[in-house]
């Protein structure tokens, strides 16, 4: 009897704690299975949201990046340029500037050439007529006076000469004829020829050699002249000038007049 008892209380306490742990395993076994799922789906979840979520992220960065890339692409492009512009348009005006300098100096240089040379030339020809001029006049003015004494000294050498023959005849005539054949009165004869002879040949002689000389000396005098100027002075000191001698009938000849304040 006690032995069924106890077989029966065994049996009913196996029962009981059968039940009893059948209870707490599948409380904890369930508990456990939601942990275990809930888990599992998590990370399943968590994974497959990454997933899309990368995806969609990755398409919609991109698209940004291709507006980006668009604008800063232009943006790029429109600097590019604007630099590139400037530093074309710098090196150019550099360049055109130093070729349009090196023309320029060049024609400048071709220009100035040509007037200095054709100034230095007038120069030049004006100084060296001024100075041929002078030299030329010189010589000239001495080579006339020259030839003019000289033709000055033939013709009254021939005047004189001529006049001088002229007066002799009558004296020479009048002893050659009388003097062979009287010989008794000649001593009457002769004084009285004689004194009319010596008489009207010293008047002419007078009379000629006081025309020549007379306008000689004026004509002769030395004047002061320059070589433009339209004055001729007596002064060589008149004005502080830089005069050349001339004679008087040369300054006359050329046309000057006297100074006012030394010839009067
Ligand atoms: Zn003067």
């Amino acid at each position: 009897m006690e032995r069924r008892k106890l077989y029966g209380l065994l049996a009913a306490c196996l029962v009981l704690c059968t039940t009893g742990g059948y209870i707490v395993g599948e409380r904890s076994g369930a508990a456990r299975g939601a942990v275990d799922g809930y888990e599992s789906g998590y990370t399943e979840g968590t994974n497959a949201g990454y997933d899309a979520g990368k995806k969609d992220g990755y398409t919609e960065g991109r698209a940004a990046a291709g507006s980006d890339y668009e604008s800063g692409y232009q943006k790029g492009t429109e600097e590019g340029y604007q630099q590139g512009y400037e530093e074309g348009q710098k090196a150019g005006n550099a360049e055109g500037y130093a070729t349009g300098e090196a023309a320029g100096y060049k024609q400048g240089y071709q220009i100035g050439y040509e007037e200095g040379a054709g100034i230095g030339y007038d120069n030049g020809y004006k100084d060296g007529n001024g100075v041929g001029y002078d030299n030329g006049y010189k010589d000239g003015s001495g080579v006339g006076y020259d030839n003019g004494y000289k033709a000055g000294t033939g013709v009254g050498y021939d005047n004189g000469y001529k006049a001088g023959q002229r007066a002799a005849p009558t004296p020479s005539t009048s002893t050659a004829t009388p003097s062979a054949p009287p010989v008794s009165a000649p001593t009457t004869s002769t004084p009285p020829d004689s004194v009319p002879a010596t008489s009207t040949p010293s008047v002419s002689v007078a009379s000629t050699v006081s025309e020549n000389p007379a306008p000689s000396p004026a004509s002769v005098r030395t004047v002061y002249v320059t070589k433009t100027g339209k004055r001729y002075h007596y002064d060589n000191h008149c004005n502080g000038g830089t005069y050349y001698e001339a004679t008087l009938a040369e300054a006359e000849a050329r046309g000057l007049t006297p100074c006012q304040k030394c010839v009067g």
